[in-house]
């Protein structure tokens, strides 16, 4: 619980950083436009002085027509052009204030609008960080507490035999393998995006690579794998490929019963490869299927029966790597039938 008050206290002084940093960027950038709105004022008021006080400029044959001095040298139309000059200098000098004025009220709404579309994706990530540390500190402190307790109640004993010291042990070791698990699957989930790679992949080769690594789970259940992906060469990444293909298939063993089947297919439809995951098992409730792939969620069946059996982390990852390869991932399941996820990725352009 400490860890959690934490975590939100630090996400509050965010909040509040971020504000102030608004406030400030947008301040610079009133600054800017308030420079520039006055320094042009200052050079157009200027440049319209100095037409404004210059006297105008008879030609010769005007002069000699009218017989008249040179203006500057009347005084009557010399005070007449100062008074003009005046009033002119006068009216321009209110309308540029009232220009600035205008700036300033219109600049100040723009620099903020401007100061939150320049920091909102930033902000966003930081929500985006705080929310994943404070979910993974959630879900690791469930197994810290069993590891805990167990470890706990084994010390209150006076006396422990060496079957229970064993005991103690291989539950440790296991609660231990779970927590490296999920700190494996939290650091890929939390890596930032590498580029990936773009090269022809073989899903048949991929298939293979992720069959041959979950064999031996799917053995234990007594379930059978039957492959029959096509020779389709998809643009990808080939081990983010057969790690996508990997979590479908781990989680067709976990939620699969007893000697049942799943079955590896692929083709292509369309620009696009795909690889299609079957299982016949106990398939995922309407009410989930829009929220299998965000992070942490796991059907609440699968809370109840196999709460040890993972974390809910593994499709997030699935879509996160599908989709930096420009793919996409989808599943249909009818509960108790069974399950089948799709990954489609862009086809090489020779196909
Ligand atoms: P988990 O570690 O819980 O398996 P995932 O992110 O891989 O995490 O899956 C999220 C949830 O989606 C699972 O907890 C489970 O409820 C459901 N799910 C995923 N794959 C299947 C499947 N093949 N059959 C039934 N339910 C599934």
């Amino acid at each position: 619980m400490p860890t959690l008050h934490k975590i939100r206290s630090v996400a509050k002084t965010t909040t509040a950083r971020l504000r102030t940093t608004t406030a400030r960027l947008a301040l610079s950038y009133l600054a800017i436009i308030m420079l520039m709105s006055i320094g042009f004022s200052v050079v157009f008021y200027n440049a319209s002085l100095h037409e404004l006080r210059r006297p105008p400029h008879p030609t010769n044959s005007q002069m000699q027509l009218d017989n008249r001095p040179h203006p500057e040298r009347d005084p009557f139309i010399a005070s007449l052009l100062k008074t003009r000059a005046e009033e002119g200098r006068k009216e321009l000098l209110k309308r540029l204030i009232g220009l600035n004025l205008i700036a300033l009220v219109a600049g100040t709404a723009l620099s903020y609008y401007l100061a939150r579309r320049t920091l909102e994706p930033i902000e966003r990530n930081m929500e985006a960080q705080a929310q994943f540390v404070s979910d993974a500190s959630h879900e690791l402190r469930t197994p810290l507490t069993a590891l805990q307790t167990t470890n706990e109640v084994a010390l209150r004993k006076h006396k422990l035999s060496e079957s229970e010291a064993r005991d103690l042990l291989a539950h440790n070791v296991a609660e231990v393998a779970k927590l490296q698990a999920l700190t494996d699957g939290l650091l890929r989930l939390a890596r930032p995006d590498r580029t990936m790679q773009h090269v022809p992949v073989a899903l048949q080769n991929a298939a293979s690579d992720a069959m041959n690594a979950l064999i031996e789970a799917a053995q234990a259940k007594n379930i059978s794998i039957e492959e029959a992906v096509p020779n389709v060469r998809v643009l990808g990444d080939e081990p983010s490929i057969v790690q996508a293909i990997k979590i479908l298939l781990d989680n067709a063993v976990k939620y699969s019963p007893q000697d049942s089947h799943i079955k590896l297919t692929g083709g292509r439809s369309g620009r696009q490869g795909f690889i299609t995951v079957q299982d016949h098992g106990q398939g995922i409730a309407a009410k989930d299927l829009p929220h299998i792939f965000d992070r942490f969620y796991r059907a609440d069946q699968s809370r109840g029966k196999h709460a040890e059996d993972g974390y809910g982390i593994g499709l997030s990852l699935a879509k996160k790597l599908v989709h930096q390869m420009d793919g996409e991932i989808v599943v249909t399941s009818t509960p108790g039938k069974g399950s089948t996820f799709t990954i489609r990725l862009p086809l090489t352009a020779n196909q």
